[in-house]
């Protein structure tokens, strides 16, 4: 049955706490072994009907960094609608409404996770009941962090990360974020990444055995030992002030710390809630960052929420 009022859905963020990239492939992506943690950040959209005599997708965009964000097919949660819509048959009639607090181009799947949310929100809104399997190949079709976006918790990506394996995950993990001004793009931390490397031979990316237990067993100082990030140094190279907010959180007290993704934003894993809550002061205190944050892993993935209780500003 579809939906007569707005359907609004909350997505997290992502940090990667293994990121293993193989060899440059002949068609331009990298292989990868990529182990994805959500992460208690969340962006949230909300698919609201419009007369359906005049179909299109409309979007708007509120929040940090929005103003970066396009406002037309680029936006990945209106490719979402589209591809949604195409997949059943439907002229669409849709507005989504974005309210970003994953930081814009930081190296935490933002648009992927704007992706998954408007899919989840227009299929609630269709009444579409799209199955599950199907939902995660259109995702996959959207990009290849965005399968993760819609499951959340954790879990092993293969392929460009959109062959995806769902993982065992204890915890609660305390994390600090340091939010950088401005962003970096993937496709030059990916191409520096390359650059760097020059001829040295790459091996096959593998899941580190040590990381996937202590992700099961909500061991943090083993987690700590095992992150890695095959594109740190890129993102480093590109933004070499990342070094001075890795320096301030592990300083800080951080078991670890690492550059999320493709940057810029970095993540350090904490002992415990006050740790966190240490790290995140003493980042904002350092001036090494935009803006510091605490949150726990692992979060749930893209979920409809209740709207009449739940606020999403
Ligand atoms: P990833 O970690 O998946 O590589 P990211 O988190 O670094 O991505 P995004 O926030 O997804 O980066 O944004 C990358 C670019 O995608 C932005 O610069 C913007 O132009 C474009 N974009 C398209 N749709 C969106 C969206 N809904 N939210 C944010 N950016 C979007």
């Amino acid at each position: 049955m579809p939906a007569t009022t707005p359907v609004p859905v909350r997505v997290p963020a992502k940090v990667n706490v293994q990121l293993a990239v193989g060899p440059l492939r002949p068609d331009g992506f990298h292989d990868l072994a990529n182990v994805f943690l959500a992460v208690g950040l969340y962006d949230h959209v909300t698919a609201t009907p419009t007369d359906p005599s005049v179909p299109g997708i409309t979007v708007t965009c509120a929040g940090p960094g929005s103003e970066h964000v396009p406002l037309d097919r680029a936006n990945l949660a209106v490719r979402a609608a589209e591809i949604l819509a195409a997949h059943h048959g439907l002229a669409p009639a849709v507005r989504l409404d974005i309210v970003k607090d994953i930081p814009v181009a930081g190296g935490m799947a933002g648009g992927s996770a704007d992706a998954a949310g408007a899919l989840l929100a227009c299929d609630t809104l269709w009444g579409t009941a799209t199955p599950r399997a199907q939902l995660l190949d259109l995702c996959a079709e959207l990009g290849s962090d965005v399968p993760f976006s819609l499951v959340g918790g954790a879990a092993l990506g293969r392929g460009r990360g959109e062959k995806l394996t769902e993982l065992a995950v204890g915890g609660p993990f305390h994390w600090g974020f340091a939010l950088a001004d401005g962003g970096l793009s993937t496709p030059e931390v990916y191409r520096a990444c390359d650059r760097l490397r020059g001829d040295t031979p790459v091996a096959a990316p593998e899941a580190d055995p040590a990381l996937l237990a202590a992700l099961r067993t909500g061991d943090a100082p083993a987690l700590a030992a095992a992150l890695t990030n095959d594109l740190q140094p890129a993102a480093v190279s590109l933004r070499p002030s990342l070094a001075a907010t890795l320096a301030a959180g592990t300083a800080a007290g951080a078991l670890a710390g690492l550059v999320s993704g493709s940057g810029p934003t970095c993540a350090f894993l904490a002992a415990d809630a006050g740790a966190a809550a240490r790290i995140a002061r003493s980042l904002t205190d350092s001036g090494t960052c935009r803006a510091a944050r605490t949150t726990t892993a692992p979060a749930p993935g893209a979920t409809v929420l209740d709207a009449t209780s739940e606020s999403h500003a």
